[in-house]
Order: structure tokens, then C-alpha cells, then sequence
């Protein structure tokens, strides 16, 4: 069995244990002190070393996403302006339909006016036939 021969160091080769000591311990042992030590400094170099490049990853996906976030706000400021000038086009669109409006009202009114003071006259006319007789008449007095 293992456990029954010597044990060396598995970094300098030196002999660190026998089996007349301490069973468990004689079972568990890997290394001398001093290179224990410089084991466990190197593990620890290590997580740190791995923990830089977590935090470095981290940074760089927190960049990538401040990035996206900056463009999309730089395309929202765009479509905003898109909306700000198409509404003030529609607002410009609609003044001109306004006074177009305005101006057909007008002529609707001034229509009217010329429609009222034709019927008059038409009256006025049937008025003068019924009164005076024949149309031929009349003909002959408008001349
Ligand atoms: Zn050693």
C-alpha cells in the first residue's frame, strides 16, 4: 500500500513523511513547507489572475452594453426629430387646408349673396309676366 512507504515532496523530491507518523496526515501530504508555501502562493496568484479576467469580462460586457445603450439612444434622438419635423410639415399642411377652407366659405357666402339676388330678380320678372301679360311683351320692353 501507499500509505506504508515513504512519502517526498511531488515539487523537490525531499523526503517529508513516513509511515510511522501520523496515518491521516501521512496520507494527505503532497509537499514540504517551503514548497507548500510556494504552492499555495502560486494557487492564489492564480484566483487572482482568474478573478482579474472575470472583473476584466465583466468591464468589457458592461462597455459593450453602455455602448448599445448609447446608440440606441442616438436613434431614438433621430426618430424623435423624423416625428418633431413630419408633425410640423402636417401642422404647416394643415394651415393651408385651414385658409383653403376659409377662402371656399367665402366664395360659398359671396355664391349665396349672387343666388339670393338672382331669385329677387327672377321674381321680380314672373311678377312683371304675370302682370303685363306675354312674354313677347316683355321682350319687346327689354330692348
Ligand atoms: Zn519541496
Amino acid at each position: 500500500m501507499m500509505s506504508e512507504e515513504n512519502k517526498y515532496c511531488s515539487r523537490c523530491g525531499k523526503l517529508i513523511s513516513t509511515p510511522e507518523g501520523d496515518y491521516f496526515s501521512h496520507i494527505k501530504i503532497l509537499y514540504c513547507d517551503e514548497c507548500r508555501k510556494e504552492v499555495e502562493r502560486e494557487q492564489t496568484r492564480q484566483r487572482v489572475a482568474e478573478l482579474k479576467k472575470r472583473k476584466k469580462k465583466k468591464d468589457q460586457f458592461r462597455d459593450e452594453e453602455l455602448e448599445q445603450l448609447r446608440v440606441l439612444t442616438e436613434q431614438l434622438k433621430e426618430e424623435v426629430e423624423l416625428l418633431r419635423e413630419s408633425n410640423q410639415a402636417m401642422r404647416e399642411e394643415n394651415g393651408l387646408l385651414r385658409s383653403q377652407n376659409q377662402s371656399l366659405k367665402e366664395e360659398n357666402g359671396l355664391l349665396k349673396e349672387e343666388n339670393r339676388l338672382l331669385r329677387i330678380r327672377m321674381q321680380q320678372l314672373t311678377t312683371e309676366i304675370n302682370t303685363s301679360g306675354t312674354i313677347t311683351q316683355i321682350r319687346r320692353r327689354m330692348k
